[in-house]
């Protein structure tokens, strides 16, 4: 087993259930709008919205969209997928805002994280977080969530650019104090993340948190409840 003597990790949809706060969120927001459109196509259009089906996220990363921007793009598609009528262009930055405050007070660390940092403490392996978002969005949304005890965090902004560009990645070893390749990155993208941090020289876990694993693989994690047992050496995940 490689030895591992820190740990990064993606924050969105890996620490902070963004998912499921998005999910909730639009839902709130699109309630009157869509009272007419039946559930199932509400559930769908909402998923859509939260997975992001634009394609947006990507072109905010790529510097092709403001982050308003990309959500103005997810909120047109949403409207068009149930054939109403957008809000007006100069509507959508105070829904936008409206969202942006039903979001955070629905963020939350899925419930194995304390449990996994708690670990990886006992193990003396510091830890941090390198995400694809403004670093001070993304401090506060550690804040919210209650992960305050995050210390070392990367933006893309602060980084230059964002994963799978190896920078954020070599950011976030400089933070900890650890090599790249005794460095361990933990994500839930498996471009963005997984094959990023390889490419970058660290190690790197596919978190697949989806109920059902479609994709079968000894080198994916289903939660974060094994992880600091696998880096204490408990077990050959990681040998190559
Ligand atoms: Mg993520």
């Amino acid at each position: 087993m490689a030895r591992v003597e820190g740990v990064l990790f993606d924050i969105d949809d890996t620490l902070v259930d963004l998912n499921s706060a998005a999910v909730k969120g639009f839902n709130q927001l699109t309630a009157e709008d869509f009272s007419d459109v039946p559930a199932a196509l509400r559930e769908y259009v909402a998923r859509d919205y939260a997975d992001d089906g634009a394609g947006a996220y990507e072109r905010y990363m790529a510097g092709e969209l403001t982050f308003l921007g990309q959500r103005a793009e997810r909120i047109r598609r949403a409207f068009d997928l149930v054939g109403l009528e957008a809000p007006p262009a100069e509507a959508l930055g105070a829904w936008s805002a409206r969202y942006e405050e039903a979001v955070q007070g629905m963020w939350a660390p899925f419930p194995d994280v304390h449990a996994c940092l708690d670990a990886l403490d006992a193990l003396s392996i510091p830890y941090g977080a390198v995400s694809n978002n403004v670093e001070r969005y993304q401090r506060n949304k550690l804040q919210l969530s209650g992960l305050g005890r995050i210390g070392v965090l990367v933006g893309s902004d602060t980084a230059g650019a964002p994963k799978p560009d190896p920078r954020p990645f070599h950011a976030g070893c400089r933070l900890l104090g650890t090599a790249p390749g005794a460095t361990l990155y933990v994500g839930d993208n498996p471009v963005n993340d997984v094959q990023g941090a390889k490419d970058a020289g660290l190690q790197g876990i596919l978190l697949d948190r989806a109920p059902d694993h479609k994709i079968e693989s000894a080198e994916i994690l289903q939660n974060l409840g094994s992880l600091a047992a696998i880096i204490g050496g408990n077990s050959g995940f990681l040998a190559h």
